[in-house]
């Protein structure tokens, strides 16, 4: 459990971004899944982690 925790603070560097606004939010990963987490700008609480880009057109 732990380790996969890690590889998805690794993946995802605990990035994530607003569903409102769309701006992107430093949390801790705990944080976001407890809904702790809010955005700076719009304080909304649905956030969704970044998408790891595929490297591929
Ligand atoms: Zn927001």
């Amino acid at each position: 459990m732990a380790k996969i925790e890690a590889a998805q603070q690794r993946l995802y560097g605990g990035v994530f971004i607003c569903k409102t606004c769309g701006s992107k939010i430093k949390a801790d990963p705990k944080k976001v899944a407890d809904g702790k987490a809010k955005c700076r700008k719009c304080k909304g609480s649905a956030l969704r982690t970044k998408k790891k880009k595929t490297g591929k057109a």
